[in-house]
């Protein structure tokens, strides 16, 4: 068992003692409150008598079976329902009802002694986290084209280990599993070697490894055996390393996709808890929210790509909430899951008209939940990333990358955290289009920005500002750390061979970075950086410069 599950499976087991040690004072209180009801029928006032029980039991039909009571929970289900019939009628309850209700009461108490259980978290739902740079193992027998793969993944950022024979990326293997194959299968004799070699060693993988072919042939029966040992990519030489990269960096983030987030609001404290664990267990980050009132800024601070939201809460309802959080544009697409132990299908539909998408009802399984909200966050990310991201380098678009850069402003004002900015701008740019042609063109705009998703940290952000113009947002970054960043971005750059028809050639960029003071807005910052770069390119390009309030 991992350390981290074992953690989660403690913090789980003492969540589970708090409920318990809940239930010690609140199923005492609720005996009593359900004793009082004997004198109900000489009340005047007796609705409102109920209501506070009835809110009682919702909450516990609620979270019993989450914390491990099921029979607990469906009692506790039953008697809600109860009181709701005698609200719905005219008159107050018979004598007989009452006592019927009360003997009802007595199997809370059982069901409360009874109940013992574990909890626990399955270890597969527990994802992997790697910040290290991946490592890539190349079989490949032809020297110059390994070293041309191997330059190209290491300006990247990968870590690369080349082996000219099966028995060498065997050796590799037995001393540490890669996060990617890249697999020669030319010569055809030495391809079922190849093949058999990578099939075996997926059969001992909880996960398949990636793989990418390189072949000197094509044909449905090469791609076919490629597929089976889990290939999911075939590039036909001469290789085009850039796109092999690119394949490379996509499976990979696909692997290490940033945790989907999910806030969570709920009146019940434990319960809330609960989930936010089983979330966190099953990989996905959570967050609760207690004060309905503060929504906005959760959802400006933590941009869920979910909302759990509880149906029944005390100062607000979930569908006025949901109301709420349609109201602006920005969290028109955020989608909004209902929990709740409602039962009555008309009440929840009635909650789903008012802005919700998903309705789960309390009390769920923990893969149940985990389920629902993967696949609606899933779609959520697709959807977003579409509107949001441009297509040809899946790099934010400019009004995009502007938004997020006055976010991060308003929140360095409060923080006083340091900000800078970077603006680059690949180096005569229209002679690569008019010498190799705009797809190639095309190549190198990606290429740029894969290489800054690959290097720059999970917290900076980059958009593409322009046609071969990118925008990056470093924080908690001063100017003299911006430099050495962009520097060394700028030697990999360069250092990256691009191919065409008859051969390689190289780029370079130039850039200009600008650090934020406060009073500065997010144009006059922005234009400060392009100031930089247009020294930059003044100064005889493929250089970095700082903006100098001085030199103005
Ligand atoms: P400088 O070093 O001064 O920046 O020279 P440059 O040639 O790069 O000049 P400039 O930045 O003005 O030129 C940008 C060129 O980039 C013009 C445009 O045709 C080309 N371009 C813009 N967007 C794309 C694109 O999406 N794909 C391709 N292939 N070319 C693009
Ligand atoms: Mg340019
Ligand atoms: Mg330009």
């Amino acid at each position: 068992m991992s350390t981290e599950q074992s953690k989660l499976e403690h913090q789980l087991a003492l969540l589970h003692q708090q409920y318990l040690a809940r239930l010690q004072d609140e199923i005492p209180e609720l005996a009593r409150q359900v004793s009082a009801l004997a004198a109900l029928p000489q009340k005047l006032n007796w609705r409102d008598e109920i209501k506070g029980l009835k809110f009682k039991l919702h909450t516990l039909a609620g979270s019993a079976g989450t914390f491990g009571f099921p029979a607990l929970g469906r009692i506790s289900k039953n008697l809600e329902l109860e009181l709701r019939n005698w609200m719905e009628s005219p008159a107050a309850p018979a004598v007989e009802q009452i006592r019927d209700f009360i003997t009802l009461f007595q199997q809370v108490h059982q069901a409360y002694q009874a109940s013992h259980h574990v909890l626990s978290v399955t270890s597969s739902q527990l994802q992997k986290q790697s910040g290290r740079h991946a490592s890539i193992y190349v079989l490949e027998a032809q020297a110059d084209i390994s070293g041309f793969i191997e330059l190209t993944l290491t300006s990247f950022g990968y870590q690369v280990k080349t082996a000219t024979s099966v028995a060498e990326l065997k050796q590799l293997v037995d001393a540490q599993i890669p996060d990617a194959l890249v697999l020669d299968i030319s010569p055809a004799a030495d391809a079922e070697d190849g093949l058999g070699f990578v099939a075996r060693l997926q059969s001992t993988q909880k996960e398949p490894i990636p793989v990418l072919i390189l072949s000197e042939q094509d044909g449905f029966g090469l791609h076919l055996a490629a597929v089976r040992v889990g290939a999911q990519g075939y590039f036909v030489k001469p290789v085009n390393t850039t796109m092999l990269e690119a394949r490379l960096q996509r499976l990979l983030a696909i692997r290490s996709r940033e945790a989907f987030r999910v806030l969570i609001v709920d009146d019940d404290q434990l319960l809330a808890e609960h989930y936010a664990l089983v979330l966190q267990g099953a990989g996905l980050r959570a967050e609760i929210l207690a004060d309905p009132t503060k929504i906005y800024d959760s959802l400006n601070r933590f941009h869920p790509d979910v909302v759990l939201l509880d149906v029944n809460m005390p100062y607000c309802t979930g569908p006025e909430l949901a109301q709420l959080i349609r109201l602006s544009d920005q969290w028109l697409s955020v989608p909004i899951i209902y929990l709740s132990s409602e039962t009555d299908s008309e009440r929840q539909l009635a909650a789903l008209v008012k802005g919700g998408d998903d309705f789960l009802t309390k009390p769920m399984t923990d893969t149940a939940l985990i389920v629902a909200v993967f696949a609606r966050a899933q779609r959520a990310r697709q959807l977003a990333d579409m509107m949001t991201k441009d297509s040809l380098t899946g790099l934010l678009q400019h009004a995009r990358v502007k938004e997020q850069l006055t976010y991060e402003l308003q929140r360095a004002d409060r923080t006083g955290v340091a900000v800078s900015t970077v603006m680059i701008d690949i180096d005569l740019f229209k002679k690569v289009n008019d010498s190799y042609g705009h797809p190639v063109g095309d190549q190198v705009i990606s290429s740029l920005a894969n290489l800054l998703k690959q290097q720059l940290r999970k917290i900076d952000i980059v958009g593409r500002y322009g046609g071969e113009e990118y925008l990056l947002i470093l924080s908690d970054c001063t100017k003299e750390q911006a430099f050495t960043v962009v520097e060394q971005l700028r030697k990999a750059f360069a250092a990256i061979p691009f191919s065409y028809a008859d051969g390689h050639f190289n780029c370079t960029f130039s850039a200009g970075i600008s650090q934020w003071h406060s009073g500065l807005d997010t144009e006059q910052f922005i234009e400060q950086a392009d100031q930089a770069l247009y020294q930059a390119k003044h100064a005889g390009r493929n250089r970095t410069m700082v903006f100098d309030a001085k030199k103005t």
